[in-house]
């Protein structure tokens, strides 16, 4: 049933040069050697815009993949393996689902718009899926790479495929259409998101619209493309409006009704009415999109209103959470197929906290596909992602348990069963993997399993993290190293979660402050190589142990550590050696050098692995001369200690605004902190691809109405100038809310409007003007996002970003998602 092509076939289609040693079958197509589920038929696209392509290469060759689309042959020998040779191999790949996509002669949805597209993809699936067997694409896997993935998983069982298009520049849609070439279009909300790429919100448009260029119907909101009519005029549409009468889909009434939404609407001459389980601003424009979708598509309005009304929540995020008994749980519980287990099995696979993992997985469901063979498949999946228990729930699984060899198992009828089994089971230490069909309501399970977070959350948004590495891996020469700094508990983003991203996404050094952080990251699996920036003597047994490195800045330190190597009979130790080019903090001076060489030379005790100084102020034009010095003074002691030591050290002196500033100064590596968390003070946050990571989060306590007379909070310092309301929120100074941002002069997000604080900040919570802003007890308020930056509240008390990061309390418990 999956589809197979000949390699030889591929290298025609996609115009590639190269010898072809065997003709393989190719079924499965991969861009991350990580990823590697079956190494025969797999094919590799080594995608340039990744460093270390060719080490990707060399991985997946070792995991036994033979066949390679690529831009240049390795250096290394891999004489049985086919190659085929491209000059854009992310064009090869899209060019291969391309020509896939053109065997099926079926109806084809695709999405695009600037929000709202994967819960448009979702929803639709949920509506559809009744008649229809559709393939679609895994969360939302929407970008250049992601749709031929997605588009490659057509085949011969599909009835209709729903296949959503971002893009962030021009350019960029002309080669989704290619892959997705959908008969039906529909856009979907268009913001102001990824107007960076764009000159204007109407080239924005435009080239979102060349998704639809050969599409059959058209469905959008009438007022988005009064502008640009010509564009489409070719193609038959179905519009919906909420002002213009001349719409298809006249949205003329909207009111709330416990809880739920009712809208009326005029279609066809005919009055009809929808009922919407949700009633945020969002939710409501993406189900209207639906049921124009439906009514469009031939849907009765009955129908449409009957299944939109079941619509449930579609959750895109895989969350990782501090679980009872020392446990980390992956929460997945929202939806179960089999792209996304696959993914979160990947995500499983990255964490290295405890050596023990364990699966619970549901039944899937509307696979398409027959309960055996889909069975089968699951366990071959899962026999690769080193999983020591399995806990399966379901009758299917029940019925399929012969797939499954893993050292544990456990099968369950049902959730209820397995809760009532949870104590036996004993989880403990261990990484749980919680995945489940909405059906099985596997929330009741995470909520047994994850702690209960006091309602104080710091969001770290993992995809950041990985966008912002990648941000800074284009600024570097080829070969440079990155330096993660992950100390101060990652500037208050986490240990062990943000090191375990940065291990498998081949960073090639950590550092942290302290022997106890290092200590700490290598007792979650951590193996990268970790320079302790501030080493205790009295720690270096403990730092020796754990394969630590020191960074060794002054003669003291320097003869206590050759000290304990002499006596620990130590060899070619790794150390660091600092260099005070400027900054005088630590670190040997200029003048001093000529000494350290002398000692340098006669030891043999430890090696130097790196020299490195640290810039006083990188980020800043009026101290550029300074930082030339800086890097001059450097540039001379590292060049005496190498003559001295006859070998090559790694040389670093750029941290994050270096990167930006000084391409001369990266070396041949460079020390990324604050950028990797989303800001960096030498670009303004609006002209940057950069993405905060932390989201702090609270709720509402209380409402209360108060008069302009009254006094609110410590020493009666707050009050409002008129009679008004205010919100107590949950936190306070001792979460890390400075008592600074009170009177006024700090603002949290409540229902998307900013509200000031009143009076003074309190240890456990404080008071915001909610005068005007409909809130009510429960409601989340924002402290800091994407929107709300942390450098505006830096500037707000005088501080600056670092700070406001690091101050975030360890009492508030950190969620890491990926979306
Ligand atoms: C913290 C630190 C860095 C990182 O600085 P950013 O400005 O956060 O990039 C680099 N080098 C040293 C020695 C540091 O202590």
């Amino acid at each position: 049933m999956q589809f197979t092509y000949q390699i030889s076939e591929v290298k025609q289609i996609i115009l590639a040069e190269g010898n072809i040693i065997n003709n393989d079958l190719i079924s499965v197509l991969l861009t991350d050697s990580r990823r590697i589920v079956s190494a025969t038929g797999s094919l590799f696209f080594a995608l340039s815009s990744r460093r270390n392509g060719h080490e990707f290469v060399i991985n997946a060759y070792n995991a036994g993949v033979r066949n390679f689309v690529i831009n240049s042959l390795p250096e290394a020998p891999m004489p049985d393996a086919n190659f085929l040779l491209v000059g854009d191999v992310l064009l090869a790949l899209q060019t291969l689902a391309a020509h896939h996509r053109q065997r099926f002669d079926i109806p084809v949805i695709g999405i695009t718009g600037s929000n709202g597209k994967t819960i448009v993809k979702e929803w639709l699936y949920q509506l559809l899926c009744p008649e229809k067997h559709i393939v679609r694409n895994p969360k939302s896997y929407n970008s250049q790479i992601g749709v031929p993935l997605s588009v490659w998983q057509l085949n011969s069982t599909h009835e209709m495929g729903i296949f959503e298009a971002g893009i962030s520049t021009t350019h960029e849609m002309d080669r989704l259409q290619a892959v997705i070439k959908p008969t039906i279009g529909i856009l979907t909300h268009m913001g102001t998101a990824h107007d960076e790429g764009f000159r204007d919100r109407d080239e924005k448009i435009s080239e979102k619209l060349k998704l639809f260029r050969e599409s059959e119907l058209l469905i959008y909101n009438y007022e988005t493309l009064l502008d640009h009519k010509v564009e489409i005029e070719n193609i038959k549409c179905f519009t919906w409006s909420r002002k213009f009468k001349i719409a298809d889909l006249y949205v003329f009434s909207e009111t709330t009704i416990s809880g739920r939404y009712y809208l009326r609407a005029l279609f066809k001459d005919d009055e009809i009415e929808c009922l919407i389980p949700y009633r945020d601003e969002a939710s409501v424009e993406n189900a209207i999109i639906c049921w124009a979708t439906m009514l469009a598509m031939g849907y009765s309005p009955d129908i449409a209103d009957d299944r939109i009304e079941r619509l449930t929540a579609v959750s895109m995020r895989l969350e990782l959470k501090q679980g009872i008994n020392n446990c980390s749980v992956i929460d997945d519980s929202y939806n179960s197929d089999i792209q996304s287990l696959e993914i979160a099995l990947n995500f499983l696979d990255q964490q290295n906290q405890y050596p023990k993992k364990t699966l619970i997985l549901s039944d899937i469901y509307q696979s398409g596909v027959e309960q055996p063979v889909l069975y089968e498949q699951v366990a071959h999946m899962i026999s690769s992602k080193h999983i020591h228990r399995f806990i399966a729930v379901g009758e299917a699984l029940g019925q399929n348990k012969q797939h499954f060899t893993l050292p544990e198992m456990h099968f369950y009828k049902d959730t209820q069963a397995l809760i009532d089994a949870l104590p036996k089971l004993n989880l403990h230490d261990e990484t749980i993997l919680i995945k489940g069909s909405r059906a099985f309501e596997f929330e009741r399970v995470s909520r047994l399993l994850v702690q209960k977070a006091h309602e104080t959350v710091l969001e770290i948004n993992l995809n950041s993290v990985i966008n912002n590495l990648n941000f800074y891996r284009l600024k570097l020469q080829p070969g440079v190293k990155i330096m993660a700094m992950v100390k101060a508990f990652s500037y208050g983003s986490g240990t062990f979660e943000i090191a375990n991203v940065l291990q498998y996404n081949k960073i090639d050094y950590l550092a942290v402050a302290y022997t106890d952080e290092g200590v700490e990251l290598r007792e979650a699996g951590i193996t990268v190589p970790i320079m302790i920036l501030n080493p205790e003597p009295l720690a270096f047994d403990k730092l020796t142990s754990n394969k630590l490195e020191p960074s060794i800045y002054s003669f003291g330190l320097f003869d206590e550590f050759i000290k304990y190597a002499q006596e620990a009979e130590l060899i070619n130790y790794p150390i660091h050696l600092k260099i005070d080019s400027g900054m005088h903090r630590l670190g040997f001076e200029s003048t001093e050098i000529d000494a350290l060489c002398d000692l340098l030379e006669i030891n043999t005790y430890v090696r130097v692995q790196s020299v490195f100084s640290h810039l006083a102020a990188s980020d800043a034009a009026q101290h550029d001369e300074f930082t030339m010095q800086q890097i001059s003074v450097f540039d001379s002691a590292v060049k005496q200690i190498e003559n001295t030591l006859g070998y090559n050290v790694i040389k670093h002196i750029s941290n994050t605004s270096g990167i930006t500033r000084w391409p001369n100064a990266q070396y041949d590596m460079v020390r990324l902190g604050i950028g990797l968390y989303g800001v960096d003070a030498a670009v303004p946050a609006e002209l940057t691809d950069l993405r905060p990571v932390a989201t702090l989060r609270t709720t509402v306590s209380q409402v209360k109405k108060v008069l302009a007379a009254d006094t609110i909070g410590y020493n009666r310092n707050g009050s409002l100038t008129a009679d008004g309301k205010i919100a107590t929120v949950r936190i306070g100074y001792a979460d890390g809310y400075r008592r600074a941002f009170g009177n006024g002069v700090g603002r949290m997000l409540v229902n998307g409007k900013l509200a000031p604080t009143v009076g003074n900040i309190s240890m456990d919570m404080c008071m915001l003007d909610v005068t005007g802003i409909e809130v009510k007890e429960g409601d989340e308020v924002i402290v800091f996002n994407d929107t709300l930056r942390i450098e505006q509240l830096a500037k707000e008390i005088g501080t600056i970003p670092y700070e406001i990061l690091t101050n975030v309390s360890e009492r508030v418990k950190r969620v890491y998602f990926y979306e």
